[in-house]
């Protein structure tokens, strides 16, 4: 067993968006199964890891890349990127600007990344916190609307609070990953 594990296909994961929409909330509902109101910027984990069964056949190492605080600065260095398969572009669905600013993330990582076809390259839109009620600032149709024009990215709405679509959208965006390959 301990043989199989270091010949599983890996997948390097990012998760970008703006500080507070739920991008560390996201990854420890998606790999621990566990959400906490306590994930601290400072003691975020660069990464976490967790063994995949994507069907009968395949299972796949996935490891996700989470911000520690510094993308407040959209300063994440070149480690962060490097070799990306896939990423999550996260906002929350009850502040706009989160919304506003996918554009940016994903200019970024277009260019720290330089993928051959960015139209197809395996991007998922998380809307997060749809828990949260009598708050929504950005419409479904909205966010729909800004990924069909990115090449058909994707999108989930989500709650890492209550588990809603989490699984669902990772799942996505590992697969489309691994598509790819
Ligand atoms: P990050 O800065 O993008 O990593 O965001 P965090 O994961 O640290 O979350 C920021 C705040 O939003 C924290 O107080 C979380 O508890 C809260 N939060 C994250 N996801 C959800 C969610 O789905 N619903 C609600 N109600 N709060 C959330
Ligand atoms: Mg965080």
């Amino acid at each position: 067993r301990s043989h199989q594990s270091q010949r599983l296909p890996y997948i390097k994961a990012i998760i970008l968006g703006d500080s507070g929409v739920g991008k560390t909330s996201l990854m420890h509902q998606y790999v621990r199964g566990t959400f906490s109101t306590q994930y601290k910027a400072t003691i975020g984990a660069d990464f976490m890891k967790k063994v995949v069964k994507l069907d009968d056949r395949r299972v796949v190492d996935v490891s996700c890349w989470d911000t520690a605080g510094q993308e407040r600065f959209q300063s994440l260095g070149v480690a962060f990127y490097r070799g990306a398969d896939c990423c999550i572009l996260c906002f929350d669905v009850t502040n706009a600007r989160s919304f506003e600013n996918l554009e940016s993330w994903r200019d970024e990582f277009l260019i720290q990344v330089g993928p051959r076809d960015p139209e197809s390259f395996p991007f998922v839109v998380v809307g997060n916190k749809i828990d949260v009620e009598g708050r929504r600032a950005v419409s479904q149709k909205r966010a729909m609307e800004w990924c069909a024009a990115k090449g058909n990215i994707p999108y989930f709405e989500t709650s890492a609070k209550k588990d809603i679509n989490v699984d669902e959208a990772f799942r996505t965006v590992v697969m489309n990953a691994m598509d790819q390959e």
